[in-house]
């Protein structure tokens, strides 16, 4: 018997009189039988590779929600935990020869679980830090830019690690400390885009940019190469400013309707009509904006409307590297003298299954040596604001990564979700490493523009 099968037969609330919590009536309950519990994901689940839990793999947590939705399982403290602990990486989608689809079972059972919680009046404590800082701050830029001040301000001034280095920011709540710890160096704000960027040379495509919200507080950079990138290739970039949030942040953490609300946003922002392509440069909002057709068919299904143009804007978004490989990318001259690895950003490798295109991209700048990384496509542990919320299992993951990046000997890492960024950077700046994170559209915007390589520390 495994582990997932004694916690169901071992719980003292199973088979009981108590009325189950109506969870998982969201699910298409076939996709649970798509499953056969042959275990073949379990060796390519972090959360299993570090606790050795059957509980903790995707069998298990297939297992568990599928028992919880028949009625044979009470959503207890310790199956929720469980379910908590998942990364939504979806490196078992990858390794599962039967095709589960395993988060379209694992989001909307969360968006479940969230709505159980509130109807039980639970979920105070996480309460002021979802509404403030996951709801309020990291989805609108502005606020973002500005939030980041007092940090730019004291790293500017050495105070940060002064503050650090005395205990100050022990003051700070738990999450809040976190944070700080997890913030890399920041550079200078980047100035506004302005509506449309020209192609340069003959026009080959006309696409639209996504810039996200944290990616355009913290990232402006990453998206102002990435529109470099497009543009060198002969795109013109539309960059409408009605566009908003993917809401990733809300819809992972069990806030449907205000992620609805967000996809609506952005499904009208861009005029799909006159577009190629959607672009966007952050594994896990592009994730979210391709899966824009699930999440109305799972939050409001009988709105047809809303299914369909949620559907066409969902076709339309292409990661930059999906994209570029497709278009076909003008090989760049410049020299980009680094000894690099990749870390595949699960959102792009298992979500998107974009795994050689930007390898392939990055094979075509002159002086790049990309060096493999073991286990590249297991998380980092950042899993969104997983860092934040699951700090234990989030560290334990940051370090595994950590020990095989440092086994390449690299300057720089390469990655393209703007968590894995943060994340990497925190754990190498923690070990007292001097190594670059960057984005594939930072090394390719260097060579179009034939710039040296900027110095990392
Ligand atoms: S999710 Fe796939 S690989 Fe994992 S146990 Fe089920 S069928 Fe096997
Ligand atoms: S999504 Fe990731 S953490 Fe969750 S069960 Fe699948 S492999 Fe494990």
């Amino acid at each position: 018997m495994s582990d997932a099968q004694s916690a169901v037969s071992s719980s003292p609330t199973a088979s009981t009189a108590t009325a189950p919590l109506p969870l998982g009536s969201t699910i298409d309950y076939d996709k649970f039988l798509d499953c056969v519990h042959c275990g073949l994901c379990t060796s390519f689940c972090p959360t299993y590779l570090e606790t050795g839990n059957e509980n903790d793999s995707p069998r298990g947590r297939i297992y568990l929600m599928r028992a919880v939705t028949d009625g044979r399982l009470d959503l207890t403290p310790t199956v929720q935990r469980h379910l908590d602990l998942c990364l939504d990486c979806r490196s078992c989608e990858t390794a599962c020869p039967s095709g589960v689809q395993y988060g379209r079972l694992i989001e909307p059972f969360r968006v479940e679980m969230q709505h159980a919680e509130a109807r039980r009046g639970e979920g105070e404590s996480k309460s002021w830090f979802r509404q403030f800082i996951m709801y309020g701050l990291f989805p609108y830029p502005k606020r973002m830019r500005w939030a980041l001040w007092p940090a730019r301000i004291m790293q500017t001034l050495g105070l940060d690690r002064l503050f650090e280095s005395v205990g100050l920011m022990k003051l700070l709540p738990k999450k809040l400390q976190r944070m700080q710890s997890q913030l890399p160096r920041l550079q200078a704000p980047s100035p506004a885009f302005p509506d449309v960027l020209p192609a340069i040379g003959p026009k080959r495509a006309r696409v639209g940019l996504f810039t996200g919200c944290v990616a355009d507080a913290m990232f402006g950079h990453v998206n102002w190469a990435t529109a470099r990138v497009l543009q060198a290739n002969g795109c013109e970039v539309v960059i409408p400013k009605s566009q908003a949030c993917c809401g990733a942040i809300h819809y992972h953490s069990g806030a449907d309707a205000p992620a609805l609300d967000f996809a609506n946003q952005n499904a009208t922002a861009f005029n799909l009509d006159e577009l190629d392509a959607v672009i966007i440069n952050v594994a896990g909002c592009g994730s979210m904006l391709k899966d824009y057709g699930h999440v109305a068919h799972e939050v409001a299904p009988q709105d047809q409307a809303q299914q369909e143009r949620l559907d066409k804007f969902a076709h339309k978004v292409m990661d930059i590297s999906e994209f570029l490989m497709r278009l076909g990318p003008i090989k760049p001259q410049g020299q980009v003298k680094l000894r690099a690895t990749y870390h595949d950003a699960c959102h792009l490798v298992h979500a998107q299954k974009i795994r050689e295109q930007p390898r392939d991209l990055l094979s075509i700048v002159p002086g790049l040596e990309l060096v493999p990384l073991v286990e590249s496509e297991i998380c980092c542990g950042a899993a969104g604001s997983y860092n934040l919320t699951e700090p234990e299992m989030s560290d334990r993951l940051a370090q595994r990564k950590l020990n095989h990046i440092l086994a390449t000997q690299p300057d720089a890492v390469i990655t393209g979700n703007a968590g894995c960024s943060l994340q990497i950077q925190a754990s190498i700046r923690k070990a007292g490493h001097a190594i670059w994170v960057a984005h594939p559209m930072e090394i390719l915007d260097l060579s179009y523009r034939q710039l040296p390589v900027p110095k990392f520390k």
